[in-house]
């Protein structure tokens, strides 16, 4: 890579912040700063916006195998460089190396989809039901859009909004979260790189989120928010598009059940609970975070899961043999010791971990409660750490109304050797998505996303791209 990567990409150049602002990025292994970017301002914004709306006609008339040929040599670029961006994402995210290598892979990967999405765009000619009017149905791009991502997957959650948009001929603004803004900045690159032209992506850095989206999302000139986050954040947003009908796709928070069975295979399950809980340190919207055991089989299922959980590395991701990174930063980890205390003193009992370490970084050990309280904080609300917090139940209906006694309803996962039980709870389950028998929900071609508070829309799949495409339809009588 060959950018320094410490300024705004607005209309396809490098630029410094209209006002010279810029913003530290840490490292959260050690706490210090890695690198200042420019922190942008509203009048950056509005450069960006102009950029986009320039853009957007010529855009959305190029051929769809143009758009599609860009987005499949972006794939190529990105994989090509996985080296430099995984430690890119690992210097500012924290996350191990070896899982930022199998993110950028995943990210790559909705390029690859979205590069066959492009030229499958459909739409309809059809006769009305009085016989002489005709219906052609056309499809096209819903306009300027405003993406807004968190710092989880610094690299994913802007491909699963890039790549639709692009495929479906929308031009856009990307606002990454100010902790990994690099990744962000590093895709601009190669997408200038695989031939994306001028204006069409913008990537705005800043620690002002708010002065510089919320004039975007009431100007009228940004047509689509496609946001990941928080789902307080997300109901801001949703607020502040409602003045101008902005079109929106929300990916917010979770508080994904994870059930057992006394008739689930335990090694299958124990494998399971790992990837649920332990991908990405915890920090993921489809982490579990309450366990729900069935009480024959919960002594078994905790000790299992704690040795495995103890077993753990943890440490600086850049380090050969670690399996956990430092939490995103000091909030983060000060949120985990509060949610944990407070198990703690409603009567959890901690199997392993529960103490974070001495030193500098952002560390948390890998940990398991069992006897937690359903009163406990952490029952709603997201850890968002290395934590699982075990209860047990008796029965499936019992089983399912704990898992749906929640606002959140992004993934449940399901653990049990019966096909028809393993059918039946995932149908009564209140979710987007179902891990059965897997901890592992998150693929380019599946349809990513949640019921209730959890969101609205999806991305991914063959749907991700119908939410950056509006219908048209032409009357046309038939004499
Ligand atoms: P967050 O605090 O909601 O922030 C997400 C993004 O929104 C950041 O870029 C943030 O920038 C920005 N933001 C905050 N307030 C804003 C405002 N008023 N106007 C415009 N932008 C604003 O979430 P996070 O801590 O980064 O990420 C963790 C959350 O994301 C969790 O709840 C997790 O479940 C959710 N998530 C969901 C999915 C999914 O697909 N459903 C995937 C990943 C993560 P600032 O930080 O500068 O405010």
């Amino acid at each position: 890579m060959t950018e320094v990567l410490n300024q705004l990409f607005i209309g396809g150049a490098w630029v410094d912040a209209a006002d010279g602002a810029t913003m530290p990025v840490d490292d959260p292994a050690t706490g210090e700063i890695l690198c200042h970017v420019a922190d942008a301002g509203p009048k950056d914004a509005r450069l960006a916006e102009e950029a986009a709306v320039q853009a957007q006609q010529d855009w959305a008339r190029t051929a769809p195998r143009a758009r599609s040929e860009i987005l499949r040599r972006a794939y190529e670029l990105i994989l090509e460089r996985t080296d430099e961006l995984a430690h890119l994402m690992t210097s500012e995210m924290g996350k191990p190396l070896a899982e930022a290598r199998g993110e950028v892979a995943y990210a790559a990967e909705f390029f690859r989809w979205f590069s066959e999405e492009a030229v499958r765009i459909d739409g309809g000619c059809g006769t009305l039901p009085d016989g002489r009017n005709r219906m052609l149905l056309s499809r096209r791009p819903v306009g300027p859009c405003l993406l807004i991502t968190p710092w989880n997957f610094p690299l994913a959650m802007g491909t699963r909004k890039i790549g639709p948009a692009i495929a479906a001929g929308c031009t856009m603004i990307l606002k990454p979260a100010p902790q990994t803004p690099l990744s962000s900045l590093a895709l601009a690159g190669i997408l200038k790189e695989a031939g994306l032209p001028d204006g069409v992506l913008s990537v705005v850095t800043t620690s002002r989120a708010g002065e510089v989206c919320e004039p975007l999302l009431r100007g009228g000139r940004i047509r689509k928010l496609s946001f990941t986050g928080s789902t307080g954040v997300g109901r801001v947003l949703l607020a502040q598009c409602a003045d101008t009908v902005v079109r929106t796709s929300m990916e917010l928070g979770g508080n994904a059940p994870f059930i057992v069975f006394d008739d689930a295979d335990l090694d299958v399950a124990v494998d399971g609970a790992m990837v649920a809980k332990m991908r990405n340190m915890g920090e993921a919207c489809t982490a579990a975070n309450r366990f729900f055991v069935h009480r024959s089989v919960a002594d078994e299922f905790g000790r299992r899961l704690a040795e495995r959980m103890g077993a753990l590395v943890v440490g600086p991701g850049t380090r050969d043999g670690v399996d956990v990174g430092p939490l995103i930063d000091r909030t983060g980890r000060g949120k985990v010791e509060e949610l944990v205390a407070d198990a703690v003193e409603r009567g959890a009992q901690v199997l392993v971990g529960g103490r974070t370490p001495e030193g500098p970084g952002c560390f948390y050990p890998p940990t398991v409660l069992t006897d937690v309280s359903p009163e406990s904080r952490l029952m709603d609300t997201e850890i968002f750490g290395p934590v699982a917090a075990i209860l047990t139940f008796d029965d499936e209906d019992e089983a399912l109304r704990r898992a749906n006694d929640t606002p959140w309803g992004l993934v449940g996962y399901v653990f049990t050797e019966g096909l028809d039980r393993g059918l039946r709870v995932s149908e009564r389950l209140e979710v987007g998505m179902v891990g059965l028998n897997t901890g592992l929900v998150s693929n380019p071609a599946a349809p990513f996303g949640g019921v209730k508070q959890s969101g609205l829309g999806r991305e991914g799949g063959r749907v991700g791209i119908e939410e950056f495409l509006e219908y048209q339809y032409v009357a046309v009588p038939v004499r």
